[in-house]
């Protein structure tokens, strides 16, 4: 009998992300690799760091030579590289580029929800002051000026309160391609997220509650309060249209607007998931495990729950762990990176057995997590 080789995957990205994939792969006997122009990236301490422009064929192609597959671990990849690399046929690169491209651009993206009858919020393309004014007569106000092409963590983005804002939005954002959104009075802001593996099976994590302000993830609630099978399933079929489309592997993420129990997409995410921390210690199988199983046409691990769980990301300061570690049920994960005003630095996930104990735990990791500077 041969004695199996053991993979390499290859990321493009070296993040928290990738670097919580690199620690989730390393049990299995996987090593990682990482692509990223920032030396000391996150996931440097887990595996070799490339230091290189994403889209560097200089950098990627020798990592090709020795990896069994290539993933990415952010959205903003040049998706032409991974199309490329799709291109040379070996290794096999997950998710498919298709994936990247409709998530890179919101009318693309909203367009393929639409067209696979998932509800999203109305929109319009805006590509001058005359189709915003246009737009903003059909979709009425408020409503929300988006670029297209490159926002993230709520930039790019203008909020029109009344038609008269119109200049003042256009004066920020205008010159690049826009999309105006009807502004949805959502009782909750959810995310799916689910895996597809390379013979098509797929798995979902119960849906969670996020909570954003200034426009970055705070808190993710696991699973979101309240849920019922009927939401759950609602969510489960928006996630396995998408994937299915998209004959997609790895993970999918997709933020959701919960309207009075309808849910619409607001956009998603071809890659492992803030809002899917919590289920290193919150599920069976956590998002990084699964990603890493499925890319390699691995079995695909239980999405189950492990009790209730809320993570709390720590932005720009980190929290003195032995303040957190005190905290029964508190795990922390520290990404080693340099504090910074709104960067995302690391998370506490709090797991309970009960939703009581839960919140008594998050209220004491809250009384010493501190607030960013
Ligand atoms: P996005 O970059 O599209 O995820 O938007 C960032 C945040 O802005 C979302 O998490 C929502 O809180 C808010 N938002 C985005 N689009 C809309 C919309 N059409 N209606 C209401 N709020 C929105």
């Amino acid at each position: 009998m041969d004695t199996p080789v053991s993979p390499t995957v290859a990321c493009i990205g070296g993040g928290q992300l990738g670097r919580m994939l690199g620690l989730a792969a390393l049990p299995l006997g996987i090593r990682m690799e990482f692509v990223d122009p920032v030396v000391g990236a996150p996931a440097g301490e887990i595996g070799p760091l490339h230091i290189g422009e994403l889209d560097e064929r200089g950098v990627i192609r020798p990592l090709l030579e020795r990896a069994t597959v290539v993933t990415y671990e952010w959205e903003g990849v040049p998706a032409d590289i991974v199309s490329w690399i799709e291109e040379q046929r070996r290794p096999p690169v997950y998710p498919p580029a298709a994936a990247l491209r409709a998530s890179q651009d919101r009318l693309y993206e909203k367009t393929l929800f639409r067209q696979l009858d998932v509800g999203t919020p109305d929109f319009l393309p805006v590509d001058s002051f005359a189709d915003l004014e246009d737009a903003v007569a059909v979709l009425g106000a408020p409503a929300v000026l988006k670029t297209r092409r490159g926002g993230y963590d709520g930039k790019g983005q203008h909020v029109l309160r009344v038609p008269a804002d119109a200049p003042v939005a256009w004066a920020a954002l205008g010159g690049v391609p826009l999309i105006l959104e009807a502004f949805v009075p959502f009782d909750r802001e959810l995310s799916v997220l689910a895996v597809r593996g390379r013979d098509g099976s797929t798995e979902c994590w119960p849906v969670v509650e996020n909570h954003h302000s200034e426009g970055m993830l705070r808190r993710s609630n696991a699973p979101a309060p309240g849920l019922t099978p009927e939401l759950q399933a609602a969510a489960v079929a928006i996630a396995t249209r998408m994937l299915d489309e998209l004959l997609y592997v790895g993970v999918l993420a997709i933020e959701l607007f919960d309207v009075g129990g309808r849910l619409l997409a607001n956009e998603m995410a071809p890659r492992v998931h803030n809002s899917g921390h919590w289920t290193i210690e919150g599920a069976v199988t956590s998002q990084f495990e699964n990603h890493v199983r499925a890319i390699l046409g691995w079995p695909l691990g239980s999405t189950e729950t492990r009790g209730v769980s809320t993570m709390l990301n720590c932005i720009g300061v980190m929290p003195a762990p032995a303040d957190i570690l005190a905290v029964p049920g508190a795990h922390l994960h520290d990404y080693g990176k340099t504090p910074r005003h709104a960067r995302k630095l690391g998370h506490v996930t709090v797991v309970a057995d009960d939703a009581d104990t839960l919140h008594d735990r998050v209220d004491r990791v809250l009384a010493v997590l501190p607030a960013d500077g």
